[in-house]
């Protein structure tokens, strides 16, 4: 049985959340836009999923040390956690922690663990989870509160093991989801967000985590707010508190007052009526006021989107994440089951193109499916084209449903992260094998489907001149471009001040693979968050972009900036931008020139962003 600690300690969880608590205000990273009024749903205190594996004889020792190791990091967790509370609130309400690390150290579960392991031969995660229910059980049946309550402390302490032991593959069971609920979380997963589809969400908050993180965009995508970076939300934030989130400012307010309550729902309906307005422009050309078209498409991750890619009126889809659809699953998807899916939504978008990504993993996108080794500096190791290059049947597969789904509608292909001709080719090579045996076999494909490549490393960017000769069209990637060039890591909320999609090393990496694209006669496209920054946008347009690709909500702040401005000004605009010195210059720079020449382009109420 757990060992059972003093009664006189406190919960600290009952000590933070008195009744009539003021209204506290917590400053994040503004990374999706909107208002949200709701209740937040902490997530790390919600059950995961548990696959059942069955693991080989020689697996056991590797799953037991798996195991001591998950209990050792739990305990350093819960140490630093105890140290940090104990600094904010008094020794006394920290102390409810010992309760949680003796829980670590009782050896009759350890060894029960371990036991059933060998005995059972399942993997270490899903024995855990089978035995610590058990536990939890014997717990909420003994008739006396204080025990009761320890099965609080079981819990909490059995979920952050199975968080260490089964990392990134975790998702949650969001079935349950009911009322208004704001998830948050030290961290969302893209696999986790993905799951969170259709269900009643109005937002999210997390303490780490960037602006284009991709659980920023999928917050986008769902067109709900998002504040992130928030550090200790998940201390100051218990479950069940009443929260609001504004994701223009980056804001979230816990316990906030009638009156916040009813000031922000103003604000909310001021969004409401702004976005209104937009729609109007829904069935207007996106054209500058000197006649420059302008094609507006989405980006699109998973297949609820569709209504939104249409209600926005995006002229294609010019990012296909595929990713997304090979997450929350524990095995991959077949050629055939993706090439249906490809068809179908080729087929939605007729005649408009579809421009399908190819499998973008690695950095912070993992899958069940494929355990891959961890590394030191992801976003720098094995990721996109090349994983791709390694997992070649992985690869092939895809492919292979790529080219067949070309067949139908517009489709369009494109590699990620290709950082010179080198890989550009390489992918190439196993491309032509591809269409060579569906050739072969007489299935029907598209031979002249385009075939372009994503600008989203600086080598790419100052080799475009090179790789333009070699492909159909660019694709910008300014969210991984913009964290190659200057060092920063997309996610790290640490770093967010020094992630400027201004920066002057950004916008000429730019012009420069505009200018390549141009004199090599092929289009280039953009696809990152700085697309959908109407202050931005206007540079992009002035440095001759063709096309932009964005979160379909997005769309109508974009067109309504395209439809305020002269191309032959937001040339002349761009000229003087580049000649700035910081991200900061140019967007200071930007926003009061465009104050003065559209002052539209800003929301409702004028001000930016
Ligand atoms: C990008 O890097 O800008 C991009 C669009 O790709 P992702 O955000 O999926 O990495
Ligand atoms: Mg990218």
């Amino acid at each position: 049985m757990v060992k059972m600690v003093n009664r006189c300690l406190p919960n600290w969880r009952h000590t933070l959340q008195k009744k009539n608590r003021p209204e506290i205000v917590i400053k994040g990273i503004p990374a999706a836009p909107g208002i949200a009024i709701g209740s937040a749903f902490l997530m790390d205190q919600q059950d995961f999923i548990v696959p059942e594996r069955l693991i080989f004889d020689d697996e056991i020792p590797v799953e037991i040390a798996r195991f001591e190791e998950a209990v050792a990091h739990t305990k350093e967790e819960i140490q630093l956690i105890k140290e940090k509370i104990s600094a904010q609130v008094g020794s006394m309400d920290a102390q409810i922690f010992d309760a949680h690390l003796l829980v670590l150290e009782d050896c009759m579960l350890i060894d029960e663990v371990k036991k059933h392991i060998k005995a059972e031969k399942y993997s270490a995660e899903c024995v855990f989870s089978r035995v610590l229910k058990r536990y939890v059980e014997v717990f909420a049946r003994i008739q006396d509160d204080y025990i009761k309550e320890r099965s609080a402390d079981v819990e909490d302490v059995g979920r952050r093991v199975l968080k260490h032991l089964m990392g990134e593959s975790r998702t949650h069971d969001f079935d349950q989801l009911t009322g208004e609920i704001i998830i948050v979380a030290h961290d969302i997963s893209p696999s986790d967000a993905v799951t969170m589809y259709n269900k009643k969400i109005l937002g999210f908050v997390t303490d780490v985590g960037g602006r284009t993180a991709h659980t920023a965009i999928i917050a986008k995508s769902l067109g709900v707010p998002a504040v992130l970076g928030l550090k200790d939300a998940t201390l100051r934030i218990d479950n069940q508190d009443a929260i609001i989130i504004d994701g223009r400012k980056g804001v979230v307010i816990v316990n906030p007052s009638e009156d916040t309550v009813e000031l922000y729902r103003q604000e909310r309906d001021k969004i409401v009526a702004y976005e209104g307005s937009l729609e109007n422009l829904q069935d207007s050309p996106s054209e500058t006021q000197d006649g420059r078209r302008i094609v507006l498409m989405a980006n699109f991750e998973m297949d609820g989107e569709i209504p939104a890619v249409k209600k926005y009126r995006a002229e294609g889809i010019g990012l296909y994440r595929t990713e997304f659809f090979y997450m929350n699953r524990l095995d991959l998807p077949t050629e055939e089951e993706q090439y249906r899916t490809y068809k179908r939504i080729a087929e939605e978008m007729a005649p408009n193109p579809v421009i399908i990504r190819t499998l973008d993993l690695g950095g912070d996108k993992f899958l069940s499916s494929i355990q891959l080794p961890k590394e030191m500096t992801p976003f720098l190791g094995s990721r996109a084209i090349r994983l791709c290059l390694e997992e070649q049947e992985i690869f092939r597969t895809q492919l292979r449903a790529i080219v067949r789904a070309s067949a139908h509608g517009n489709v369009a292909m494109m590699y990620p992260m290709i950082a010179g001709p080198g890989e550009l080719r390489a992918a190439n090579v196993i491309l032509k094998a591809v269409k060579q045996r569906l050739r072969e076999k007489s299935v029907p494909f598209n031979e002249n489907m385009p075939v372009g490549v994503m600008i989203e490393v600086p080598a790419a960017a100052m080799t475009a001149d090179l790789l333009a000769k070699e492909c159909n069209f660019f694709s910008i990637g300014t969210n991984d471009l913009i964290q190659y060039t200057l060092a920063v890591d997309r996610t790290n909320e640490k770093m967010a001040q020094f992630y400027e999609p201004g920066h002057p090393a950004v916008l000429r990496l730019i012009r420069r693979t505009i200018s390549a694209a141009h004199d090599a006669n092929i289009k280039v496209s953009l696809c990152g968050e700085m697309a959908s920054d109407p202050t931005l946008a206007v540079v992009l347009l002035g440095l001759g972009l063709d096309s932009f690709s964005m979160s379909p909500a997005s769309i109508p702040a974009i067109k309504r900036a395209v439809r305020s401005i002269r191309f032959s000004d937001a040339q002349e605009l761009a000229r003087q931008a580049l000649r700035l010195s910081t991200g900061q210059e140019v967007e200071e720079f930007m926003v009061s020139e465009l104050t003065k020449l559209a002052p539209d382009i800003y929301n409702y109420d004028g001000r930016k962003k």
